[in-house]
């Protein structure tokens, strides 16, 4: 027991890594608009709370972790003025520890059983980087491109699936957030698949003979690196704003509506959205790559809620196509449900969020007119888990679950 206890204790200094002993997860629910407002006022840009699901209407879940020294605090605010709340988990570090277990462990490049090892956990980024150039010499169909280096010089790397020419074009992006880990893990996943399923497997080569399939694994590298080497639950990317604040939302600065409401001025908040649309790296040359590819759908895959969502988030405005778009999504959610029983909810994001400006799937149908413009929310449900820490046996079930959505929408495009 003590020498388990000292492992531990030694990886978490060697990695230098923040600590969350502690902490503890929150759930709340607003019942009045007074109620919303003032949990607002209490939750965000507090520097002791970390806002996991934010505020947005009455009866929606909101969730976040509060730093040790300001839980008692916390909790008697709520219940000053009646909040129904729950504490979900009363030391984030537990599930941080049981979720990291193994994540260092190499396999063999030279066996199968690397790639297996390497998508079935939290690989690091350069593990990532090193399966993607593995496929890519180990099978004709797939070819690696570059589509920019992010703030901290890394490759933004793209793997394209074609069997044949001519084909219109998927496009995922996965990982824009660094800290919904569940998002790389589950699109590798299927990268695995769309690899070494080609004509072993009728649902992978059923859908490569449709289209041809682009996935962006990691959109925002130095923050994944981050989560992994320094704290867990950055967001952002890692690119200085002053000499105090680091990193952009990158969700909130595509140039859709940018500015205005939903993605906060203040160069400390985890949704800061930026000086100006496109000024960082990783989103402008994402959108530059995007625009040269034309895809045909788009999908920008987060976590978590489980929800299966249509544009707008910038507007309350619908879209011409806003009913079809909808039908999909909940053909989609539909058939994610029955991979594992966990239903997911399908709607306008707006609805379930309020009001985002500067996000990737706007951008995606307002200025790159890509008519199928989605995004994902993977588990776990509010409530049910801790949130954006799943333990790596979440990894299979929970790209099953993705990989039936986008099978659905892909044959729903017909
Ligand atoms: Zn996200």
């Amino acid at each position: 027991m003590w020498i388990v206890m000292v492992l531990v204790l030694m990886r978490a200094v060697e990695i230098g890594a923040k600590n969350y002993t502690n902490y503890q997860l929150f759930l709340a629910i607003p019942r009045t608009p007074d109620q919303l407002e003032r949990l607002k006022f209490m939750v965000q840009n507090t520097p002791q709370v970390d806002i996991w699901i934010e505020p947005s209407y009455v009866n929606h879940k909101v969730e976040f972790i509060v730093s040790p020294s300001y839980v008692q605090k916390m909790k008697f605010q709520l219940s000053s003025f009646e909040f129904e709340y729950l504490i979900l988990n009363k030391n984030i570090q537990d599930a941080i520890d049981e979720e990291n277990k193994d994540t260092h462990q190499r396999g063999s490049h030279y066996t199968g059983l690397w790639s297996k090892s390497v998508t079935d956990k939290y690989a690091t980024y350069e593990e990532i980087i090193d399966l993607l150039k593995y496929y890519q010499s180990h099978y004709n169909h797939v070819l690696l491109d570059l589509v920019g280096k992010s703030w901290e010089n890394r490759d933004i790397m793209a793997i394209k699936f074609s069997v044949g020419s001519g084909k219109k074009k998927i496009f995922v992006e996965c990982g824009t957030h660094s800290r919904e880990w569940i998002s790389i893990a589950s699109c590798l996943k299927i990268i695995k698949w769309m690899a070494t399923k080609f004509r072993r497997d009728s649902g992978v080569t059923n859908m490569l003979q449709l289209y041809e399939w682009i996935f962006v694994p990691v959109v925002n590298p130095d923050g994944y690196n981050y989560t992994q080497e320094t704290d867990r639950m950055w967001r952002k990317n890692r690119k200085p704003v002053t000499k105090r604040c680091t990193g952009t939302d990158l969700n909130r600065n595509y140039d859709a509506n940018w500015s205005g409401l939903g993605g906060c001025d203040y160069t400390a908040s985890p949704v800061y959205r930026g000086p100006s649309p496109f000024s960082e790296p990783e989103t402008l040359s994402l959108a530059g790559f995007i625009k040269k590819e034309k895809p045909y759908a788009f999908f920008s895959v987060h976590s978590y809620s489980e929800y299966v969502l249509t544009p707008f988030a910038s507007t309350e405005e619908k879209p011409e196509d806003s009913e079809e778009l909808t039908r999909l999504a909940m053909q989609a959610a539909a058939e994610m449900e029955k991979v594992n029983g966990h239903r997911f909810a399908a709607g306008r994001i707006i609805e379930f969020y309020g009001m985002i400006r500067g996000s990737s799937v706007d951008w995606a149908k307002m200025k790159a007119n890509i008519t199928y413009s989605f995004v994902f929310e993977l588990r776990p449900n509010r409530g049910a888990m801790n949130g954006f820490i799943l333990p790596k046996s979440n990894i299979k079930p929970s790209a099953l679950e993705l990989f039936a959505g986008l099978k659905t929408f892909a044959k729903g495009f017909l």
